[in-house]
């Protein structure tokens, strides 16, 4: 992710003029200890010392920026690992005659990870109690025509399943599913399903349910309204029906996938606490790893860069819609700072219209929003899931959950299935150490691949 943080130039070295009570002029050079030197502003040794003073205070401004910007890139968290790594070698720096100090850098720390609380959820005036007949037809006619079960039609999801609240009852009559099983009590009762694609274990009054053991977060917390248990319409359908419904993602020959590196150039992404290395030439190690696996899959890959450059987000996109690809996937490692606990894996796709964000940082995150990736939004989940699940077998790391968010702007404007993945915090020690490994890297991009399969 990126932040903008902006450098205040500071002014304790320069001159100033004042005018005194009496009306005279006095002219006053600072040094960089911030000593005044008054003197009088026609005398000729003045000019000349003035001049003098006055490059050298504006040399020595200059140096001070560009050690200001170094010190702070450096103050990141800089430290050596203590394990070498295969790493594409890093751009040499540029002269530093020549740099051009910017009022705005782009550097690594997002803001601090803060689990947000979605707005109150919708007033239940509208509670589901039961299944519709509509859905009971569709579920005949999917088993009259040899269709499994489960493979309901999406488009059979009764319309007045939308702004409102599902019984589990009804939800899994829907399914033909049963009825849940309690598996734990009050204060906070859990119910599951088992399903054939496994099971579903709902936490009443927890956004964080678990599919086949995974976090898979929600919009609103399921709860119990009169003693029953409930769930979100809108949650029921974009999450846990697109799980049920879940198809092989390799339809025919249409294979084409881009893979998005993170950041690059300038934007250096987020910085490993325990090295010198930079999110972005992690991002591109993990790429290229992937990249190859893929292609020995019978892939066509396409890289959104394969060096060491900067790249809009929307040329992210457009070289997506230019290779009219199938899927497009995004990696990134994270950052908690200052907090240097978190650590785990995050799989994101965009949120779907009609449900509150599961990170929102600084953005404006509307529930109404409706985007063009909005149109994939049962497969968004569906590759998510698949991906999140594989990259937990492969890599071994804590499990920071199946989520959603808006903010993410590479992913807002796709016209495929999309996700971003966040692969692990480069702000915990214990992870960061594991990141800097080719070894572990590589097990990050057999997850990918092996979710692909
Ligand atoms: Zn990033």
């Amino acid at each position: 992710m990126i932040e903008l943080l902006k450098i205040q130039k500071t002014a304790d070295v320069g001159e100033f003029s004042q005018k005194s009570p009496s009306g005279v002029v006095a002219t006053s050079l600072t040094d960089r200890s911030g000593y005044a030197r008054d003197v009088a502003p026609s005398h000729p040794a003045f000019l000349a010392k003035a001049g003098a003073i006055l490059f050298l205070s504006k040399a020595f401004k200059l140096g001070r920026t560009i050690l200001t910007s170094i010190l702070l890139v450096w103050l990141a968290g800089c430290q050596t690992g203590p394990q070498a790594i295969e790493l594409p070698p890093p751009s040499p720096a540029p002269p530093l005659p020549t740099v051009t100090i910017q009022d705005q850098i782009q550097i690594a720390t997002p803001g601090p990870i803060v689990e947000i609380d979605p707005p109150p959820a919708p007033i239940p005036t509208n509670l589901i109690v039961s299944l519709p007949m509509v859905s009971t037809q569709a579920v005949m006619n999917a088993a009259s025509n040899g269709l499994p079960v489960l493979a309901v039609d999406p488009m059979a999801w009764p319309s007045n399943w939308v702004n409102t609240w599902l019984s589990l009852d009804a939800w899994g009559q829907y399914n033909r599913l049963g009825k849940p099983s309690l598996v734990n009590g009050a204060p906070s009762p859990m119910y599951q399903f088992q399903t054939t694609n496994g099971t579903i274990l709902l936490k009443m009054g927890s956004r964080i349910a678990r599919c086949n053991g995974l976090e898979c977060w929600l919009g609103y917390a399921p709860q119990m309204i009169k003693g029953v248990p409930y769930i979100y319409a809108l949650d029921a359908l974009k999450s846990f029906q697109a799980l049920l419904n879940a198809r092989s993602l390799r339809p025919g020959n249409a294979r084409i996938v881009v893979i998005d590196p993170g950041h690059g150039g300038k934007d250096s992404g987020s910085r490993n606490s325990f090295s010198t290395r930079w999110e972005k030439e992690y991002t591109l190690d993990w790429a290229l790893r992937l990249r190859t696996l893929l292609v020995e899959k019978g892939w066509k890959v396409v890289m959104t860069r394969t060096n060491d450059v900067d790249v809009p987000l929307p040329e992210r996109v457009q070289a997506a819609e230019r290779a009219k690809a199938d899927l497009f996937i995004s990696l990134h490692f994270n950052s908690g700072l200052p907090n240097k606990e978190l650590a785990g894996i995050e799989t994101y796709c965009l949120t779907p219209a009609g449900l509150p964000s599961n990170l929102v940082r600084t953005y404006d995150d509307d529930p109404k929003a409706l985007f063009p990736n909005n149109a994939f939004d049962e497969q968004n989940y569906q590759v998510a899931y698949k991906l999140h699940r594989s990259l937990m077998e492969t890599s071994g790391a804590l499990d920071r959950g199946l989520r959603r968010a808006r903010f993410m702007s590479v992913l807002r404007g796709q016209n495929r299935p999309a996700v971003l993945i966040e692969g692990g915090y480069l702000s915990n020690p214990n992870e960061a150490k594991k990141i800097a490994a080719a070894a572990y890297r590589q097990h990050l991009a057999e997850g990918v691949a092996q979710g692909l399969d």
